[in-house]
């Protein structure tokens, strides 16, 4: 099953993604995960796009589909894979049709996940708040401010 999960910011496509990925046994690829990976582990990647990422705007198309297009070729995503955060533009959206040409398969569903954008801040706020509680690392973006440019950048 290949799926795309769309949502804003603090929707929670990441906690329903882990659902499925339970349920039906395929990864969740999450372009977000994966760079903050790359940021965390220091590779040219991560060097690349840290800055972008802790002001909220997005990295380059050409980073994020490399990413991609290196990630869906591993083997637990040959069963299939819920992709989240990608596509995020109409350059990724396409670069997404040629790889699922090239590979012969295609898309089950795509879901949109809906939230009064009203709302999304006192989440990230939330969020923030009891992972500096737990004693884990607060997410550098999952600031106000720099959260507004985020749900700009995904309207
Ligand atoms: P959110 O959806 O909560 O903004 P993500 O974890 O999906 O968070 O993404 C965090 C950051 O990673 C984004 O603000 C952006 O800088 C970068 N990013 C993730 N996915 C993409 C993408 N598909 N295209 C460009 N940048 C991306």
């Amino acid at each position: 099953m290949r799926l795309i999960f769309l949502g804003p910011p603090g929707a929670g496509e990441g906690t329903q993604a882990a659902r499925i990925v339970q349920k039906h046994g395929i990864p969740q690829l999450s372009t977000g995960d994966m760079l903050r990976a790359a940021v965390a582990s220091g590779t040219p990647i991560g060097i690349k796009a840290k800055a972008v990422m802790d002001a909220g705007q997005l990295v380059s198309d050409e980073i994020v589909i490399g990413i991609v297009a290196d990630r869906i070729e591993e083997p637990d995503a040959k069963k299939g894979f819920i992709l989240d955060g990608f596509p995020r533009t109409l350059a990724q959206a396409e670069a997404l049709d040629r790889m699922l040409d090239s590979k012969g398969v295609k898309l089950d569903a795509v879901l949109e996940l809906r939230v009064d954008q009203s709302k999304l801040v006192d989440r990230i706020v939330k969020r923030a708040e009891e992972a500096k509680a737990a004693g884990q690392p607060v997410r550098k973006d999952d600031d106000p401010e720099v959260f507004k440019t985020r749900l700009e950048a995904y309207n």
